[in-house]
């Protein structure tokens, strides 16, 4: 396997400061390898090369001149809902598979600005609505521990290109557990922030009370790295909290001694797969002999989470994506016959079945006469679990849980069963319902496959998540194992 390629975000901002490599080497080593490996992986929609090649000679001349930052000439790849200027920005959708988005998002320009360099555009569930990735109207995103198995959804393209070493650093969105289950499924590391701490300008909108963008890489140190360009307050979103940045690399090397961890009870009951169980337990005691002590705490609601979720996240769905009409934004149908021919059929044919799904639950929830039925109930709902979180977090400083139920299913079996997708995301929704962040990391491998334990902590504690899974990942090997069948390419 190509050496730069092995190497960590970490690892390749220190060889570009020593000048070991320069930028535009690392940059030709990762498009070599995604040139090798997209046909299996189908990780990417797009690839910059010329453009990346640029912003590495840009970067290199930077290094050169002193004027570089940390991440300076280190590339990244975004997933394909965040605006990038003049280039396609699908959504993994028919309905904007033309769309050559006029401005950057704020986390675009952000990492343009620190000097990153931007590969190309990750593959992802259609309008980020799914937990396998086989919902892209570009086909499905197959998962480097086993081409045929899902690689998770909706980030699947940003989980696999992490996965598969296609480039070091992914942005990703969650709005109800996409960034975090692909990360489990893949066997890397990521995290989403506290709901308004990545602006969310220029991310096509999914369900906009939930939906927060966030990171997918190898390790918890390398998340640090790339959390402290992307955070931060933006005047363009008016959700995005004016709460300073913390020093998220400082934080790291904390010692964990006299930390507390909660283990929820609703996450532990006989649901929980044996050998899921297994790696959790594994990991509770790796952080044990760390010096944290772990408590039983209870979340009362959290059972409801996923029926409050698949009401929540529906109704604004069916609301943000009224604006495809075929006019304003999105595909345009042939010749229609008159102005409801065009809206019906643009619609139709712009939009692939799970999409669709979401708009009819969506818009029935918000219909005169269920309103206070369905969407005010699981408002509620969504409050009542808000408080159970924050009266666990008087008892514990994190909470940990397995991820996801159980490790990467092949790609077609659970495509024609919603409910069954759906929970694939017991774990992780309540998090989004309750706007916090939360973190998956590698907890060791079932069978050949990798498996993730979760880490929530109360608002803005992204730093204290990192520190915990950094400190872990000092201590164990797990974060280090990779996908045999790809590393000859
Ligand atoms: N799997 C969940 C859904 O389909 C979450 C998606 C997400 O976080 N974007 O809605």
């Amino acid at each position: 396997m190509n050496e730069i390629t092995d190497l960590s975000l970490k690892a390749l901002s220190e060889g570009l400061q020593a000048k070991t490599f320069s930028s535009v080497e690392i940059t030709d080593a990762f498009l070599k390898r995604i040139g090798a490996l997209n046909a299996k992986t189908n990780a990417f929609i797009t690839v910059t090369e010329e453009a990346a090649r640029a912003h590495a000679v840009d970067a290199d001349a930077r290094h050169a001149k002193g004027q570089a930052g940390p991440l300076t000439g280190v590339p990244i790849a975004h997933k394909d809902l965040f605006c990038t200027e003049g280039v396609l920005t699908s959504c993994g959708s028919k309905m904007l598979a033309n769309f050559i988005a006029p401005y950057d998002a704020h986390v675009v320009t952000q990492c343009k600005t620190a000097g990153l360099v931007t590969l190309g555009k990750l593959n992802m569930d259609e309008f980020a609505m799914g937990s396998s990735n086989e919902n892209s109207v570009f086909g499905p995103v197959h998962n480097p521990w086993d081409l045929s198995r899902v690689p998770g959804g909706s980030s699947g393209g940003s989980a696999a290109a992490v996965a598969a070493s296609m480039t070091p650093l992914a942005t990703a969105t969650d709005t109800g557990g996409s960034i975090r289950q692909p990360a489990a499924l893949t066997g890397t590391s990521g995290l989403k922030p506290t709901y308004g701490r990545v602006s969310r300008y220029g991310m096509v909108a999914f369900a906009s009370s939930l939906d927060q963008g966030g990171l997918i890489a190898q390790t918890a140190e390398d998340i640090a790295l790339g959390l402290g360009v992307i955070a931060g307050h933006d005047v363009r979103d008016s959700t995005s909290a004016n709460v300073p940045v913390d020093d998220y690399a400082q934080e790291l090397e904390k010692p964990l001694t006299g930390m507390t961890i909660g283990l929820p009870e609703a996450f532990f009951d006989e649901r929980l797969n044996a050998s899921m169980g297994q790696r959790v337990d594994a990991v509770i005691e790796a952080f044990q002999a760390l010096g944290v002590q772990f408590k039983t705490v209870q979340l009362p609601h959290v059972a409801e989470a996923i029926p409050a979720y698949y009401v929540i996240a529906p109704a604004e769905a069916s609301s943000n994506l009224s604006r495809y009409d075929g006019v304003r934004f999105g595909h345009r149908a042939d010749n229609p016959t008159d102005l409801m021919d065009l809206y019906e059929r643009s619609r139709s044919e712009g939009f692939g079945s799970e999409v669709k799904r979401r708009i009819l639950i969506g818009t029935y929830a918000l219909s005169e006469g269920y309103f206070d039925a369905y969407y005010k109930k699981a408002q509620q709902i969504r409050r009542l679990i808000r408080d159970d979180y924050t009266q666990a977090f008087t008892e514990c400083d994190l909470l940990l849980s397995p991820t996801t139920p159980s490790t990467a299913f092949p790609i077609g079996e659970k495509s024609t069963d919603p409910v069954a997708m759906y929970l694939e995301d017991i774990y992780t929704v309540a998090t989004n319902l309750a706007g916090l962040p939360g973190g998956s990391f590698q907890a060791g491998l079932i069978d050949g496959l990798p498996a993730g334990y979760q880490l929530t902590g109360p608002a803005f504690s992204e730093g204290r998540i990192l520190n915990a899974a950094h400190q872990l990942q000092q201590a164990t090997d797990w974060h280090q194992a990779r996908p045999e069948g790809l590393t000859h390419v």
